[in-house]
């Protein structure tokens, strides 16, 4: 099914942070180094799509610190790539009848964010990919088939938007039980070949 209804291509939206990059990686890694006496939150114990508010929750202040540390200049164009995501990337694109955007949603803090997302995805994807990008704070109004994004609950101005959401899994949401017929991506290694296929013959 084609993101108009119709025979057409598949329409595919990859998140960036947690799907492509891996933003919460290092957003411990560097509130480690800039702040090595604070308490902080291991991977394993993330709960909840907002690493701030789990830092708030240990201490007041320590919200502002943890933002502090992925607002800072560098931090967004210095992600690593999560793993598998280039080469499962590459290789979409290439599918026939598919078409694959990049939809990010940008900190309120813009400033590094957004140009550094640009960036990023110039130097690991292709200056051709930078085309491809979609910056909005409301997926909802955007069409296609699939989602993959690390988000637990999406939501925005179209209460019914027209892509299927595969829950991506990260480690604040990997605990999350999703109800059928809600469907999650373990990683890149795992079938993403088959969810395309599944919404192909839908
Ligand atoms: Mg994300």
């Amino acid at each position: 099914m084609g993101a108009g209804g119709g025979a057409g291509p598949l329409r595919v939206l990859l998140d960036m942070d947690g799907v492509l990059a891996d933003f919460e990686g290092a957003v411990l890694r560097d509130f480690a180094r800039r702040f090595p006496a604070e308490p902080r939150v291991e991977l394993a114990a993330r709960r909840g799509f907002s690493v701030r508010e789990q830092y708030r929750s240990l201490r007041d202040d320590l919200g502002d610190k943890v933002a502090s540390v992925y607002e800072s200049p560098g931090f967004f164009l210095g992600l690593d790539p999560i793993p598998g995501a280039l080469e499962a990337v590459q290789e979409m694109i290439h599918m026939k009848d598919t078409e694959v955007f990049i939809c990010t949603s940008p900190l309120r803090k813009y400033e590094h964010c957004v140009l550094e997302k640009y960036q990023w995805v110039e130097k690991h994807l292709g200056p051709e990919f930078v085309e491809r990008m979609i910056l909005t704070r409301d997926k909802t109004v955007v069409s296609a088939d699939l989602l993959f994004d690390d988000k637990d609950t999406i939501t925005g101005v179209e209460p019914s938007p027209r892509w299927e959401h595969v829950l991506f899994t990260c480690c604040h949401n990997r605990h999350i039980p999703l109800p059928a017929p809600r469907r999650r991506l373990l990683s890149w290694h795992d079938d993403w070949k088959g969810i395309l296929d599944s919404k192909r013959r839908q």
